[in-house]
């Protein structure tokens, strides 16, 4: 039974009303880069409020930015030189539209591939860098990303530089299948040979980094930092849900639930990450 019954069939409509319709109000155009919703407590934040560090200033949500803005705060000004681009796949099981897609992904963002790789100085110290960009098919791992971080591994080993490496990933890219999965060992192996030189490699986890990613060269560095309330994982939430039958906390698979938990170091505030990767850098090895 219904709460609250009307009690006449119809309701009357005052004759004298005009009846007169007005025509639909035309939704005002606000351009897309003008404001930003935040992702987090919904504020509508006017794009230069958010700064370069791109910071929600009501509930300092990190907002996730692309390769080119994570650069811009990292590299000292025209430090960085970009190293292995123009590697391409060859779509190895032939997935249907993923050149086309690549294509697509590859002019809107501006990137040949989900990770850029290089060498820069930061606060002048040289290290071989690495950064991954979300925007590009999440910044999933195909052989042309393990390929490149390979290749900076392998370079910064030869040179005795630094690795820093700012990770962003929803895992394997699924049009590649088990060629994508074995860039994890691939990786891993250069990680290693790098390491057995004694040389320093620093790690910081970016939202989201997750799947084959985690499972190997992110969680891999000497040093592990990551931002605040940044999502890092393996599986994702629900199929550990369903798998162990339980109920997972709140902040479960958030950067500071891991801190608690001794998988991560410390966790950075974007503002302070420039000096801090500096400072580690000089703390091991220094200025070359
Ligand atoms: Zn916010």
């Amino acid at each position: 039974m219904a709460l609250f019954e009307r009690k006449e069939k119809y309701i009357r409509i005052n004759p004298n009303r005009s009846m007169k319709r007005t025509e639909p109000r035309e939704t005002p155009e606000v351009p897309d880069e003008l404001f930003a919703k935040c992702p987090s407590c919904k504020h509508m934040i006017y794009q230069k409020d958010l700064g370069l560090e791109k910071i929600c200033p009501h509930c300092s949500y990190n907002f996730r930015i692309s390769a080119q803005e994570r650069l811009a705060l990292t590299a000292d000004e025209n430090s960085f030189e970009e190293l292995f681009t123009g590697i391409k796949t060859k779509n190895p099981l032939d997935f249907p539209g993923y050149e086309e897609k690549l294509a697509l992904v590859q002019e809107k963002t501006g990137l040949d591939e989900a990770v850029v790789t290089g060498i820069a100085t930061i606060e002048g110290n040289r290290t071989a860098l690495a950064v991954m960009d979300s925007n590009f098919i999440m910044a999933s791992m195909g052989t042309v990303v393990g390929e490149k971080i390979t290749r900076l591994f392998e370079l910064a080993t030869q040179e005795k530089l630094p690795v820093v490496i700012f990770t962003a990933s929803g895992g394997a890219r699924m049009q590649e299948g088990i060629m994508s999965l074995m860039q994890m060992a691939k990786v891993s192996a250069a990680v290693k040979q790098h390491s057995n030189q004694g040389l320093f490699y620093l790690t910081v986890l970016t939202d989201p980094t997750t799947g084959g990613v985690t499972a190997s060269f992110a969680m891999e560095g000497d040093i592990i930092l990551a931002e605040p309330q940044t999502l890092i994982g393996f599986a994702g939430r629900r199929v550990i849900e369903t798998t162990v039958r339980e109920n997972l906390p709140d902040d479960f698979q958030k950067a500071e639930f891991l801190l608690d938990h001794g998988f991560v170091d410390a966790i950075v505030k974007r503002v302070d990450m420039k000096s801090t990767v500096a400072k580690l850098l000089a703390f091991h090895g220094g200025v070359k």
